[in-house]
Formats: structure tokens, sequence, C-alpha cells
């Protein structure tokens, strides 16, 4: 097992696959970050570096992102190759969801198991200012892609911004319950563009919840588990129910059970989503896998990971992956 300075358990990877993605969320992506990514692993340098990590240290969750797993060329074969690896269950997505409505099915098939969908509105108005694209209809048919390809789950993350799209809340979640799938509400992190004006658009989880009680008829807490999120079954005031979440890194912080890595494209690896890179791992992943001089640079880099993360992130989102 592989455990972190401060003896937490890693169980979870995630992998960005590219830094490229085909939105400009105004929270997400520095007007300065080009699509023009370099150096990204191969498949072949993925397999054996996700093998390994399974077989010697028990990792059995793989999460794919980016930027946008779907901007990266040959995202099927390194999904089929992540998912043939004995010992890892479950490999999952993370996406803007413009690509699922054309490659959802191909994507199941190759071995994909769940799909987290980036949703912030559902005005198309709001949803171009706030992604910088105006394809909404796109991110809806690919959501219903991801169900009809038997994706299981799908869930919905939104990004809450004060002045933006927090009186959306109650559309949102109709949205979500309507077509059966959970909604988990993110609060804003002061990494990114808006980091200089964290304070004024950060909405809490509380008030996120505020918004949403008229609407809501009964909240009931379910088990916390190793997941991120605070998530609550609901009962609507008109008798619909459904799974609503918070994922609080702000309000309420759950570095305690971190059992995640991050590695990106160009294999730096990441202890914290918050913290400073923990060194690059490229060194061991090219030309050929050196488990030895991999397990060097993880244990070296994974032994500076705090107990908490800092009040700031350091990195580009579209590097790491959220
Ligand atoms: N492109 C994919 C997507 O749209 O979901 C995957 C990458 S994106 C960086 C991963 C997650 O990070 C998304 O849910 C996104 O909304 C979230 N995110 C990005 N910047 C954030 C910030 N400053 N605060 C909170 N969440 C953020």
């Amino acid at each position: 097992m592989l455990r972190d300075g401060k003896l937490r358990t890693i169980g979870y990877l995630r992998l960005s696959l590219t830094p490229a993605c085909h939105m400009r969320c105004v929270y997400c992506r520095p007007g300065f970050h080009r699509n023009n990514p370099r150096n990204l692993l191969e498949a072949e340098e993925i397999e054996p570096m996700v093998r390994h990590l399974a077989a010697t240290h028990g990792v059995r969750k793989v999460r794919l992102t980016g930027g946008d797993p779907t901007a990266r060329s040959g995202l099927t074969e390194i999904i089929r190759r992540v998912a043939g690896v004995e010992g890892v269950e479950e490999v999952a997505m993370t996406t803007n969801g413009l690509l699922l409505g054309t490659r959802a099915q191909e994507y199941r098939d190759a071995g994909l198991r769940r799909v987290n969908i980036s949703l912030d509105s559902l005005d198309p108005e709001r949803f171009h200012r706030m992604t910088g694209l105006d394809q909404l209809d796109r991110v809806v048919e690919g959501i219903d892609a991801a169900l009809e390809a038997g994706l299981e789950p799908v869930r919905i993350n939104t990004v809450v911004l004060q002045g933006e799209n927090e009186e959306e809340l109650p559309d949102l979640v109709a949205f979500a319950l309507d077509r059966g799938l959970e909604i988990r509400f993110i609060e804003l992190m002061p990494m990114g563009p808006l980091a200089p004006k964290w304070k004024e658009r950060y909405v809490p989880a509380p008030r996120m919840q505020e918004v949403l009680n008229p609407h809501v008829q009964e909240w009931t807490r379910l088990p916390q588990g190793s997941e991120s999120a605070t998530r609550f079954r609901v009962t609507l005031q008109d008798g619909r129910q459904g799974t609503v979440g918070f994922i609080t890194p702000m309000s309420c912080n759950f570095c305690a059970a971190c059992d995640r890595i991050r590695i990106t494209a160009d294999g730096t690896f990441y202890p914290c989503l918050m913290d400073r890179p923990g060194g690059s791992l490229m060194p061991a992943l090219r030309p050929t896998f050196d488990p030895e001089l991999f397990d060097e640079l993880l244990v070296r880099g994974l032994s500076g990971k705090a107990a908490e993360h800092p009040a700031e992130g350091f990195a580009i989102m579209t590097n790491i992956g959220g």
C-alpha cells in the first residue's frame, strides 16, 4: 500500500491526458493558456505506470481528466489499456461533455464505467458567458448519450459563482433529477483566472443550500465514504427525489480523507490539487518504464504532501485536471 507522509493511504489516480480543452471557462482557464500540448505521455507509457501503481501500490481507481480528455487523440486506446490493467476496478472520466454525443458508446465499449460532466448553466447565454462556447445543446446531447451508452453513474458538476449562476441551482437540480442524475455543486477554489476576485465570487455550500431550501422538502445526509462530496438524498416540494452533493474544498475541506495522487499529461506529479508539484516522473517513464526510479520519485514527492491544502492554488486547472 502507498501512504503519504501523513499516513493517508493512496488508492486513486487522477491522470490528466492533455491541457487542451474546447472550452475557456471563466474560473478555470487563464487567457494565456494555449491549446498546444507538447510532450504528452503516450498510451504505451501510461499503461505500465498504471499497471505498476495497481499491482505494487494498490491503486484501484483511475479518473481521466484534462484540459478535456476528449480533446486528446487516441483517448479510446488509452481507456482500453487502463481498463485492461489487472487490479484497476474503475475507470472514470471528467469531461465537458461536448463530444459524448458521438463517442460515449465507443468509450463505454473500451472500458469506461462512469463519467462526470460539467454543466454550469441551462441558460444558453449564461452557458456561453461561463464557458466561452455557445454549445449548451451539444453538452445536453452528450449527457443523454452518456446515459444511453450505459455509463453509470453519470454525474453533473457545477461550479457556483456569485453574481452568475447562483440563483439557477433549483433549475439545475430539477434538470438532473428529471434524468435520474446526481448533481454536485462545487465551491470556487482560489486558483485560476478568478483567484484575485475569489472573495467576491465564492459561494459557500451552506449558502447554496439556502438557495435550494425553498424547493426542498427533505434533506437526508448520505454516508460520506471516500467521496469528496457531501451528499444528500433530497425530496423536492413537488415530490421528485434524487441526490444532490456539495464539493466543499474551501468551507469544509476533506483533506484528512484524501486518497488521491495526480499526474499530468507531461508526467508531473502533484500530491495535492492546490499545492506545488512534487517533481517530474518522466525520467522513470521514458524511454522505458523504470519501477525503482518511479517509486523513488513518487515516494519523494508524496512525502511532502501536506495535512491540508494551501489557502491558494498554484497549478493551472487545465494542466492538473481538477
Ligand atoms: N474539462 C473537464 C471538465 O469540464 O470537467 C475536466 C477538467 S476540469 C479542470 C475539472 C473540474 O474542475 C471541472 O468540474 C471544473 O468545473 C472544475 N474547476 C475548474 N476550475 C475550478 C475552480 N477555480 N474552482 C472549482 N472548480 C474548478
